[in-house]
């Protein structure tokens, strides 16, 4: 693999496999030249689930201080400190994508973490851009995840480092699971200059 490339792990959560969006989304990831090398539906355990969402302070904290900044914009005070909403999130997660099937795919290309995360949109769909995964196919929001007790429903989890992909690939895809190859648009893409 190229120094430049990446790979990242990209879920379509139960509410994207349940509202039949799986098509229309992988759709996204392709066409800006993202190559699948890894893809299958899985119903997770509430084992993966949890090394998945793992407990890992530093990410309870700062889906607390997320949640507490979201609706503070709003001028709405929360009480909870930011550990007692990140630990809340994470069960509701854990039970919510081990409740159905889910997609779990591999992506590699240029720069594509980042890209990917743009690709997808914030994490609450109703301040998500329009164009994004999340602002074009959900409404949901702080507000209507809090009033269910559930998670919000924003279709994808993408991973949002080096560090966390190359540890979320492999809790969900074995070695040889892993599939290169070349497409046809990456000697388009890809190519170097002869010095
Ligand atoms: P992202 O998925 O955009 O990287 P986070 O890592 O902050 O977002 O949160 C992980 C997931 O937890 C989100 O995608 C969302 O489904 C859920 N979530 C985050 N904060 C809340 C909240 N306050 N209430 C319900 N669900 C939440």
């Amino acid at each position: 693999m190229n120094a430049n490339m990446e790979r990242t792990l990209v879920l379509i959560k139960p509410d994207g496999v349940q509202r039949a969006l799986v098509g229309e989304i992988v759709g996204r990831f392709e066409r800006p030249g993202f190559k699948i090398i890894g893809l299958k539906l899985v119903h997770p355990s509430q084992e993966i689930a949890g090394c998945h969402y793992a407990d890992d302070e530093a990410w309870l904290r700062s889906v607390g201080e997320k949640t507490k900044a979201s609706y503070e914009k709003k001028g709405v005070k929360v009480k909870d400190d930011a550990m007692t909403i990140g630990k809340r999130v994470r069960q509701q997660l854990m039970d919510f994508i081990s409740m159905s099937p889910v997609v779990a795919m591999v992506l590699e290309g240029h720069g594509v973490i980042d890209k990917v995360r743009t690709i997808v949109g914030a994490t609450a769909p109703s301040a998500a851009a329009p164009g994004t995964i999340r602002g074009d196919l959900s409404l949901d929001s702080y507000g209507l995840a809090d009033e269910g007790g559930r998670p919000i429903q924003n279709l994808i989890h993408a991973s949002d480092s080096v560090e966390n992909a190359k540890k979320e690939i492999s809790i969900w895809f074995k070695d040889g699971e892993l599939h290169p190859y070349q497409r046809v648009d990456e000697q388009l893409i890809y190519r170097k200059a002869k010095k």
